[in-house]
């Protein structure tokens, strides 16, 4: 009798288990914006790094959901204007600017005909530093030049690659200002967009917080990310808390699924 209960019960989980599971893939995506924060492409071990067949897949994958690749001169205009975005929109961006953006993530997106957004470090273009646990090329003005011609926006990383979270707002109003202008000085377009080293700023006490957003604004920043790994409401509702989902070399088809789906890799976190 005992074992018979317990049976039931287990079939009764197994049946709840199952149930759970289809809602989660039979429903649409929740409505919002999906931005995708990758860093190198290619076969580098560091745990952020997407080999080029990874990207592929997921990238194919998004187009057969349905998912509109959008830019951020769209973004732009949504914000400043109300502009509508397509169905489903989602936008592709790539940290720091090493130099395999150029040689194994342009070609990618070349052959499918998506944009994308690069936020590179100006102070780090065209040098070879260590990176990542060891020695990295960083994208040139040039080649910079040829990503922004091919599709891919260029926006900020700042000037340094520093933390801005504990910055004086000086600082960070110089951090982003030299940014652009040096990336203006080289004739690369860069639109005026930053993502946040690290994904780093600060959150609190709020008087911290708009100074900080207040010094974006004088630095010539119209919109900036952080990571948060959410998914954005729509329409957008912030100007320099848009929120990324970061994709890692252990993502596989079911964990990026899940993530595009609802921003954290946990199903149900
Ligand atoms: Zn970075």
């Amino acid at each position: 009798m005992t074992a018979l209960l317990l049976a039931l019960g287990g079939l009764a989980l197994l049946l709840l288990v199952l149930h759970l599971e289809a809602n989660l893939l039979g429903r649409a995506p929740e409505p919002g914006l999906r931005v995708l924060m990758y860093h190198r492409v290619g076969d580098h071990p560091a745990r952020d790094t997407v080999p080029v067949a990874a990207l592929e897949r997921q990238l194919d994958w998004l187009r057969a959901e349905g998912f509109s690749f959008v830019t951020l001169t769209q973004l732009l205009a949504h914000r400043a204007g109300g502009a509508p975005l397509p169905p489903r929109p989602v936008l592709l961006t790539f940290d720091d600017g090493t130099a395999d953006q150029l040689e194994a993530l342009l070609p990618v997106l070349k052959a499918r005909g998506l944009p994308a957004a690069l936020f590179a470090v100006a102070s780090f273009a065209g040098r070879e530093l260590e990176y990542g646990g060891g020695r990295e090329r960083f994208l040139g003005p040039e080649e910079l030049r040829e990503l922004s011609a091919a599709g891919v926006q260029i926006g900020i990383h700042s000037w340094s690659h520093r933390s801005l979270a504990r910055l004086p707002p000086a600082e960070v109003e110089e951090e982003c200002a030299r940014a652009f202008a040096w990336f203006a000085g080289q004739g690369v377009p860069v639109e005026p967009v930053l993502a946040y080293p690290f994904g780093a700023y600060p959150r609190v006490p709020p008087a911290a917080r708009e100074a900080f957003f207040a010094a974006l604004r004088r630095g010539g920043v119209k919109l900036a990310f952080r990571i948060g790994n959410r998914v954005n409401p729509l329409p957008l509702a912030t100007d320099f808390e848009l929120q990324r989902i970061g994709v890692r070399r252990a993502d596989g088809p079911w964990a990026f699924a899940t993530k595009v789906r609802k921003g954290r890799r946990k199903a149900f976190a």
